[in-house]
Order: structure tokens, then sequence, then C-alpha cells
């Protein structure tokens, strides 16, 4: 029995798609062949990573002046490629929103001067920190932010105003809403939330920013390489990038983007409701910073918690269980998990705190 999986990453994909790829498992097409299988240099595999680009494009309204790149090593990789590639001035602003921020601003050190200009970690990463622009620097490469905090569930609505270039981390926020690329110089997700399965990362960089990388750069954190090579520079990861274009295609088949982010912001409502009436569960986030993709919460008993996080494991309801260095409960409700599940975990939670008040 398949359960709700509400784990942050890796996490849920949608049914169709796994039943599309078991389909094609053994014998993609006419090929006689798995994809696994496949040269990444033939024609089928050239039309599969050919429509993957195609619709990151369509359904992010990507402008002709980006490449949309698949790349590996994971978001964390990009934390090295950014500076790497766009440093030109060797300066950065980093906004500090928690791990995934601070990971990547202790990553660009390494190679360039980081700006902290703001950080949340005051008050466990809760909020989105209100920035001032006199804090920025006059000749930064680039304003860095984590758009969407998938350990602490904030996220931006307002984005920074500054005259940088602005870099965002949407590896837990992509395609969840609507995002204007035109505003950003680079964006980047790994694939394991919202996107596919993990070992694929897509990033979406502006032509003008690409080939003026620091010397040293390895060839292989060159955007440059992999946009002349359109991500076939060498054997990308095949699998990963098929699998994505069969969710990139139930992305569609839902209406786009716009038509989830509506169905997200109907799911994160009924849980973020939920939360803000019960006597015993309470969210973590200020509401005005609340993410659509990750919710934390608590009962504020470690013990009632533990209970909580066993109870509903035995429902059907797993990894719940809240990030290590926030305890309490999260729970990803990316855009895979349908309707119907969060409507039960509420239920659920309706239930249990009756039980335990
Ligand atoms: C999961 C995550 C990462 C790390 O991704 P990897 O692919 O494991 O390197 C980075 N940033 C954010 C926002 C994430 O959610």
């Amino acid at each position: 029995m398949r359960v709700y999986n509400f784990s942050a990453g890796p996490s849920m994909l949608p049914l169709e798609v796994l039943k599309r790829a078991q389909d094609e498992m053994t014998e993609y097409g006419k090929s006689g062949m798995s994809v696994m299988e496949m040269s990444h240099r033939s024609k089928d595999y050239d039309d599969i990573i050919k429509n993957a680009e195609a619709l990151v494009r369509e359904l992010m309204n990507v402008p002709d002046n980006y490449k949309v790149l698949f790349l590996q090593g994971g978001a964390s990789s990009q934390f090295a490629m950014v500076p790497m590639n766009l440093a030109r001035n060797k300066k950065a602003d980093y906004v500090i929103t928690g791990q995934w921020a601070k990971k990547a601003a202790q990553e660009a050190e390494k190679y360039i001067e980081v700006n902290r200009v703001a950080s949340s970690a005051d008050k466990t990463f809760s909020y989105i920190p209100k920035l001032d622009p006199a804090s920025f620097s006059k000749d930064a490469d680039y304003f860095y932010i984590c758009y969407n905090n998938t350990i602490y569930g904030t996220r931006y609505t307002l984005l920074p105003e500054t005259d940088a270039v602005l870099v965002a981390d949407i590896s837990s926020c992509v395609m969840s809403e609507v995002i204007d690329v035109s505003k950003f110089g680079l964006l980047f997700a790994g694939a394991q939330k919202n996107l596919g399965p993990a070992g694929v990362t897509l990033v979406i960089v502006r032509d003008d920013l690409i080939g003026n990388c620091l010397p040293g750069t390895p060839t292989m954190f060159d955007y440059e390489i992999h946009a002349k090579n359109d991500s076939l520079y060498n054997t990308p990861p095949t699998y990963a990038i098929y699998v994505l274009k069969l969710v990139l295609e139930w992305v569609k088949e839902q209406g786009g983007v716009a038509a989830l982010q509506k169905i997200n912001e109907k799911k994160a409502k009924m849980l973020y409701d939920f939360l803000d009436s019960s006597k015993l569960f309470k969210g973590t986030v200020v509401p005005e910073d609340r993410s659509l993709m990750n919710i934390p919460f608590v009962t504020g008993n470690d013990e009632l918690d533990a209970k909580f996080v066993k109870e509903a494991k035995e429902a059907g309801f797993v990894n719940l269980k809240g990030h290590r260095t926030v305890g309490g409960m999260r729970a990803s409700i990316y855009n895979a998990m349908p309707v119907e599940g969060v409507e039960k975990l509420v239920r659920f939670m309706k239930k249990f705190e009756a039980e335990n008040i």
C-alpha cells in the first residue's frame, strides 16, 4: 500500500509518473531497451532531454536569453558553482535564512568575499529578515537568497530590492508557484523535491553571466561548458532527466505552474488554518513568511511530538519528524502531495488532539 509521504526530499512523485516509468521501464518506445541502457548521444535520448528543456522553458516562461541546464552534484554543488562563475569583483551579498543559505555562504567564502546582509538565526530562522539597503555591498557580483527554506518552512513573498544580479536557490519551491525568471540572473534547484528523482539539478542562468569563471575552475563546474554542449558535455544523469521530463508533462497536464500554485495554496491553508485553531499543535513560522511547501509544527512537548510521529506513521502518514535542528514535526507538501493527503492528515491531527489534550 502506498503511504502519504511527507518527506522533505527525496519526496513523493505523482503516481501517474511512476506508472508511466514502469510501463516504459524495460522498453522505451521502439528502442528495444530501457532509457537507462540508452546512449546519451542517441536520437531517442536527444528527444527526451530536448523535450525536458522545452518543458522547463514553457512551464516557467523562461526568456530566450537564459540557458536551461541539467547538471549533477545536487543543489550543494551550486553553492560553489555560483561564486566560481559569477564572481567578477569577487564579492557577493547573502541573506542567511537557514541551513542551506548558511552553507551556500560558507562555500562561496572559499572563493570570494561574502557579505552577510541579514540573518534570522536569532529566532531559529522562523522569519524572513527585513533588509537594510545600507548593508548591501556597492559592487556585489550577485545577491543571494534561498527562496523557500525547506528546513524552517519560510519563504520570500517579496524579492529583495537590489541592483545586483539576483540568485536564488529554488530547490524546494520550483514549479510550486509562479516565479518571474526575468527578475533573476540565476536560479537553481535540486530535482528531488518538486521535479523528479535525485541526481539532476536544474540551473537557469542568463546568457551574459556565463563564460567568466574564476581561474582554476574545474571544467565540470563551468556553466559555459555545459551550455555550449546542451548539458551533454559528459554523460548526464540520463534516467533522472527522463523522469523529470515525465514530471513536467504531469505539471502541464495539471494546468501548469499557476494551476498548481492554486492547489498548493489551498493545501497549505488547510494545514495552517488548523494549526492556528488547534489547542495542541502550533506552527513555528510567523504568518507572513510561511512556506507553501514545508510546514513545521510542534506540540511544545517532545514526548508528545514523538508519540504523534509514531502514531501518524502507523496510520499511513510517514516522514513527519521535523529536521534534527528544529525538532517537532514538518509536513512537506510538494506538488505531488494530493489535496486528499493533507485533508486526511488534518483529520488525523484533530483526532490525535482530541485524544491527547
Ligand atoms: C535539499 C536542499 C538543498 C540540498 O540539495 P542537494 O541536492 O542534496 O545538494 C539545497 N537547498 C535547498 C533549499 C534544499 O531544499
